[in-house]
């Protein structure tokens, strides 16, 4: 079979491998969609510690169960058959330690990933391994629902998992940086679950923030290459500032221009993570202290979180299949990479 094998950084390549078989203990997939994000290009370029090469990547991953192992109904129970529709989880909790005990898988501190310690998606069959399995990560796909859009409930459990951290209420003014894919299901999360008020769009690539406003309709968009952001939010608030603020984006200015947005008890989502070589922001400390902000973090998503975004897909309350821009077979999943480097799609899907 065809696998997007990665060997080194800026060394992928599509070739030709023995088609994995299935353990006692697994299920084994014929993948239908594997979607890309902006974590598949920077493996791409920099690699990834957890990651051992060679290894298929591949994370967003929904696919036909083609064999279930003889242990897995006794072992992990879920009544697999061939010809089920599935949704892998990506960020895999150990299901042991302190904090999944606690509940907070997302911060799991034995956390794998699939396309790092096992292999991915970007691949004809894949294995779905145990550890995934052992945690309930592997999801039905509701009748209602596409392979495609099932690829996206991966991202869109982040998402989810972001906004329930944050105490959002009906009404609550909200800011968006970056126009990426995420951004838009941010936008369409608060809106379809959270129910909230005024949602303003921010990005810097004039493009992307058009082609995202086409498909969201956030109230207003802002190009903070050309316009000072926290001085129009403060004038879109009438002063006030916004009540919700989510940094979808790895630019380290968005997260100070967050906190001087900020409304009084406002709450701000760093949903993206910083360049590791230059992590920290600048932060009056008092602004936090005096209007009493609330900073969440935010880490990947738990199991639950994926169930969770499949239902919202097959409710209609949180519509993803407009959003998938791009589609593009195997061979070419290279081509992806930089489609979604360049930001030209807001969501590109690879079919094996
Ligand atoms: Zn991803
Ligand atoms: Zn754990």
């Amino acid at each position: 079979m065809k696998a997007l094998r990665f060997y080194a950084p800026e060394d992928l390549r599509v070739e030709d491998v023995p088609e994995p078989e299935c353990g006692p203990d697994e299920v084994k997939l014929r993948v239908r969609n594997c979607s890309t994000c902006g974590t598949d290009v920077k493996i791409f370029y920099n690699g990834h510690q957890n990651l051992s090469p060679p290894r298929t990547i591949g994370h967003e991953i929904a696919g036909e169960v083609v064999e279930v192992g003889a242990d897995v109904q006794a072992t992990y129970g879920g009544d697999w058959q061939v010809g089920d529709r599935a949704q892998v989880i990506a960020a895999v909790p150990c299901g042991d330690c302190h904090e999944c005990r606690k509940g907070w898988m997302a911060v799991c501190q034995n956390q794998t990933s699939v396309g790092y310690q096992y292999d991915g998606g970007f691949a004809e069959y894949m294995i779905v391994p145990r550890e995934v399995l052992k945690v309930d990560g592997l999801n039905r796909i509701p009748e209602n629902v596409g392979y495609d859009e099932a690829s996206a409930a991966e991202p869109f459990a982040c998402a989810i998992n972001a906004q329930e951290l944050m105490g959002i209420e009906e009404g609550d003014t909200v800011v968006v940086f970056g126009a990426g894919p995420i951004g838009c299901m941010h936008i369409r999360i608060a809106r379809g679950v959270h129910k909230v008020g005024p949602v303003y769009l921010v990005d810097v690539n004039a493009e992307r923030l058009q082609m995202s406003a086409d498909a969201v309709s956030p109230d207003e968009t802002i190009n903070g290459a050309e316009v000072d952001v926290v001085e129009k939010v403060m004038e879109l608030t009438g002063g006030r500032g916004a009540d919700v603020i989510i940094t979808a984006t790895a630019a380290n200015v968005t997260q100070e221009q967050a906190i001087a947005m900020a409304a009084r008890n406002g709450r701000i989502s760093f949903f993206g993570g910083l360049p590791k070589n230059d992590p920290t922001i600048t932060c009056d400390s008092n602004v936090v202290h005096y209007r009493q902000l609330h900073i969440h973090g935010a880490n990947g998503s738990a199991p639950e979180h994926n169930k969770r975004a499949l239902e919202y897909i097959s409710s209609g309350q949180v519509p993803v299949k407009d959003l998938i821009t791009e589609r593009i077979p195997l061979d070419r999943v290279l081509d992806a990479f930089d489609i979604v480097k360049k930001g030209e799609a807001i969501k590109v899907t690879v079919e094996p």
